[in-house]
């Protein structure tokens, strides 16, 4: 299994680590000519979305991108990545893939709250999963189809949608791999 992980801005080097420990090959897309490649599924890692937005169009990777994943290509977006595939973002008239119909806030926990662990998090049925939220968004409201897996404080933090998995945490910094290891699962189910 191939998973191709966004490379051009944040935290896609504990991505690649995750997936390449739990037995998949990983490549890095940094430009428009790797998306030519073969993968099986797409990663949208943590950083700064208005800066990976930004440079998608730069790179001419943009719609390559959106396309791959209107075609079905499965994608684990996390933090940034979540904003990312956003439909709308709360206050802000920018949109960049657009493809997951949530809407999200961003810096949503306020600047102190931003940051923090917790410990007891539950992603559908996996319990007691360690959340490293990361000056997190959150998502306000979500559209018909799109599954809720996860909500901390009453606020939503993991959703999935189709051929999209979401969420506003970092399942690749807290040393357990479950979500990774089921999102691996779903492509192989399918
Ligand atoms: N605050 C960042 C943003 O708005 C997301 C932070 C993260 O990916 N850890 O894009």
């Amino acid at each position: 299994m191939k998973i191709a992980v966004l490379a051009v801005q944040g935290a896609f080097e504990e991505q690649e680590k995750v997936f390449r420990e739990l037995g998949a090959d990983t490549i890095q897309l940094r430009q428009a000519k790797d998306l030519d490649g073969e993968f099986d599924a797409l990663v949208l890692p943590g950083g700064e979305s208005t800066v990976q937005g930004k440079l998608l169009r730069e790179l001419d990777m943009y719609d390559k991108v959106c396309k791959l994943i209107r075609d079905g290509m499965p994608v684990f977006a996390t933090c940034a990545g979540l904003i990312l595939l956003a439909e709308r973002i709360a206050g802000d008239e920018a949109v960049h893939i657009g493809t997951l119909p949530v809407t999200v806030k961003r810096n949503a926990y306020g600047r102190q709250l931003g940051s923090f662990h917790y410990a007891e998090g539950e992603f559908g049925d996996i319990c007691d999963f360690p959340m490293e939220f990361i000056r997190a968004p959150y998502v306000e409201s979500v559209s018909d189809g799109v599954e809720i897996m996860a909500t901390v404080d009453g606020r939503i933090v993991g959703v999935r949608y189709e051929n999209q998995l979401a969420m506003a945490f970092h399942p690749e910094l807290g040393g357990d791999h479950r979500i990774h290891q089921m999102f691996l699962d779903s492509i192989l189910k399918s």
